[in-house]
């Protein structure tokens, strides 16, 4: 059988959610076009509300979308719903697992869900593989919030997928465990199973992910190989606290500035470009006396910035 070359497509989607009596229409996937290859550990990465469990929602089937296509695995999830999503392992964000279950029975039932024949589970091997073998038979109450995680990633694999989702997957999990969730995936991502996760920690996907695409507010602002974007994203700033108060941050010629808390203001650099000296006198010849200066790594926001600069985004206050 022909191995498709994207995991999952999608072409024009778009997703709005019905007005309520308190809420306005809200189009939350601005026509999305989205190909996460074959293979990758591909990072769906954005803000808060920028429309990633949507997408997510979607390819679960857990939400209609509004329009577009969407294939997985090659079948088109309108004509081949079923052959669909029985291509993909769903970690959802939640912890939702049955506290009267044992982590054995959990599998078991998930597997059944699925149609997997006895003869084809895999149980002991995904309790094993996720550390779980001496809790097998405990009751999942008795699990730590950690092992409860790693039960979710063993029941979104008990069918053999070959695209694994992870959503949001290590928020408000601790670093030990964090490590030893990547290395399953990297293992699992190893044998072939391409790997798709949203995250907010840039970090996370600047170690982990091969491909990243960048949604912010429904569309998606890039989608690139990792080293290519992280060249994109080599800025710095410098943070400015004036001597004299400010009205507003200064325009200095060939550098982004964004006002800061209590009259200081963040200048935005290319390290390729330029340097901390050139934006000191760029500010001293903007006629600003320096009391203080910092400088920080960027974060997600700012490589936002850097994408969408320009665009009818505003900077946030
Ligand atoms: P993310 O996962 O990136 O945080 P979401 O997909 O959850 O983003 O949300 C995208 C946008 O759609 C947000 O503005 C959110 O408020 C809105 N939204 C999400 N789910 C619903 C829903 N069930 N009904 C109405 N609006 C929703």
């Amino acid at each position: 059988m022909d191995l498709p070359d994207y995991a999952i497509e999608a072409k024009a989607l778009v997703k709005t959610y019905a007005a309520t009596k308190t809420t306005p229409e809200m189009q939350a996937l601005k026509g999305v076009d989205l190909s996460i290859p074959r293979g990758s550990i591909f990072g769906l990465l954005g803000p808060n509300g920028a429309g990633k469990s949507t997408f997510i929602n979607i390819l679960a089937g857990l939400c209609r979308k509004t329009s577009g296509v969407v294939r997985i695995w090659g079948r088109d999830i309108d004509e081949r719903p079923r052959d669909a999503r029985a291509a993909i392992g769903v970690v959802p964000q939640e912890i939702a697992a049955d506290p009267f279950f044992t982590p054995r029975e959990s599998l078991e039932v998930q597997a059944g869900m699925y149609g997997v024949p006895r003869a084809e589970r895999r149980t002991d091997e995904l309790l094993a593989a996720l550390g779980l073998s001496d809790k097998a038979n405990a009751y999942v109450r008795q699990l730590s919030g950690g092992m409860k995680r790693r039960l979710m990633v063993a029941k979104a694999m008990v069918h053999n997928p070959p695209v694994l989702i992870l959503d949001e997957p290590t928020a408000g999990v601790d670093v030990e465990l964090r490590r030893q969730l990547w290395s399953y995936v990297v293992e699992l991502n190893r044998k072939g199973v391409t790997i798709v996760l949203t995250t907010h920690y840039l970090e996370e996907a600047q170690e982990l992910c091969d491909q990243i695409a960048i949604v912010n507010r429904g569309e998606v602002v890039a989608c690139e190989p990792k080293a290519s974007l992280l060249q994109r994203i080599d800025t710095r700033n410098v943070v400015v606290t004036p001597a004299e108060p400010i009205a507003a941050p200064p325009n200095l010629a060939g550098f982004e500035t964004r006002a800061r808390p209590e009259g200081a203001f963040a200048v935005t650099y290319r390290t390729g470009q330029s340097s901390v000296e050139q934006v000191l006198a760029a500010v001293r010849a903007a006629g600003l006396h320096i009391a203080d200066v910092a400088t920080e790594d960027p974060s997600l926001e700012d490589v936002f910035l850097s994408l969408t600069y320009g665009a009818e985004n505003e900077a946030p206050a």
